[in-house]
């Protein structure tokens, strides 16, 4: 590799590195980069004269003050955005990951089309946005892929191109647009050891296996387990239908709901029920435990198929319908009922908690960081 190029290879691993796992002493960063004492110490001093790092002097009770290198606060920003049926909500974040601002645009059920959300997606972005911005990341609900929103359902959304939009209307390029559960399994990244499964539970139920630095996405509640039910997105028996929070609430009500007036209603006709469910479930969960359990046992037999197949290490469940760490004991106990051992191995079933527009904005980052770092050499 010519010098230039590995100077920049370099570069770019102690900055990924103070940007994943830092504030970092040299040492910690040495160890974590595998680069010598005297190449860092000369990475570290372009670093700083490019103004990407900061250094804080810590002295110690004890012994010699010593140096904590962070990444500059206000070297970059970027802005994560969550396209949701209800809402369109964006938080700009400095280089540190610290937010700075949010913004958000109710979406109303006439601008539920591609215009009202690419509308409301460009005026928070501009809004937001900032002369350090270095990308914007956007996620959202349904079929995404290579920067169009290929369906949404629930938005009643087809063949929405947001990275044109952004570069034709606001002249932005950095782009990353991802699946609203892939965002939470970047999010999760940070912290989870690799092959994680993400499952969000609510009125709706998505997931994302998280392998190799990447989340893939599926549409896990669209698998059919049965032959009943009539399902918004025009298939017959999906898991949404028989699992999911319209399920719990069609239980708990004791009488039918139909599965599309309960999608494009939930907000206006159904959401103070959901609520009341979920606070229920909160403070005692036992005055509506038998709502859930027909819903959570269908949904585990999808779970420990997807466990056979893909063999994470874990499964990580959140989303405002999981609010209790015994909802995750039940599915655990579902699964493990079922499956024999051999065929899903030991596999840690946790509750945790994830944000949207941190994660698209994370994965954002970590997709343009070279690009940030060659524009300041140049
Ligand atoms: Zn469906």
């Amino acid at each position: 590799m010519p010098a230039p190029a590995l100077r920049r290879e370099n570069k770019l691993r102690v900055l990924r590195c103070l940007f994943e796992r830092g504030p970092l002493s040299r040492a910690q960063l040495s160890d974590l980069t595998g680069l010598s004492t005297s190449t860092l110490s000369y990475i570290v001093r372009e670093l700083l004269n490019e103004g990407f790092i900061e250094v804080t002097e810590i002295e110690p009770n004890k012994g010699r003050p010593s140096q904590i290198l962070s990444i500059a606060r206000s070297r970059w920003s970027v802005i994560g955005v969550k396209v949701g049926r209800e809402e369109v909500r964006g938080v700009l974040f400095d280089a540190a990951m610290q937010p700075l601002e949010k913004k958000s645009v109710r979406i109303f059920s006439h601008m539920r089309n591609n215009e009202g959300y690419a509308s409301a997606i460009l005026r928070i972005v501009d809004e937001l946005r900032d002369e350090r911005l270095l990308g914007v990341g956007i996620c959202s609900s349904g079929i995404v892929s290579h920067g169009e929103i290929i369906v949404s359902h629930l938005m009643n959304v087809r063949e929405l191109n947001v990275e044109d939009r952004l570069a034709e209307s606001l002249g932005i390029g950095n782009v990353v647009l991802m699946n609203d559960v892939d965002a939470l399994a970047y999010f999760l990244s940070s912290h989870e050891k690799d092959d994680f499964l993400t499952v969000s539970y609510g009125t709706g139920i998505g997931a994302s296996f998280w392998s190799n630095g990447h989340a893939k996405h599926f549409e896990i509640g669209h698998a059919i387990i049965t032959n009943e039910g009539r399902c918004y997105c025009g298939q017959t028996g999906c898991l949404e239908y028989h699992s999911s929070e319209y399920a719990v609430l069609k239980s708990y009500l004791g009488k039918d709901i139909d599965f599309e007036d309960f999608a494009m209603n939930e907000e206006e006709k159904y959401r103070p029920i959901v609520e009341e469910i979920r606070a229920k479930a909160r403070s005692n969960f036992e005055s509506v435990r038998v709502h859930y359990l027909g819903p959570f046992r269908r949904l585990s037999f999808v779970l420990g198929n997807l466990i056979m197949v893909l063999k994470p290490r874990s499964v990580v469940f959140l989303g405002e319908g999981i609010v209790n760490e015994e909802m995750v004991r039940i599915l655990e106990r579902f699964v493990t009922e079922k499956f024999n051992s051999e065929f899903i191995g030991s596999v840690d079933f946790r509750l945790s908690h994830a944000s949207w527009e941190e994660g698209v904005a994370l994965a954002t980052v970590r997709r343009f960081l070279p690009k940030a770092l060659l524009l300041s050499t140049r």
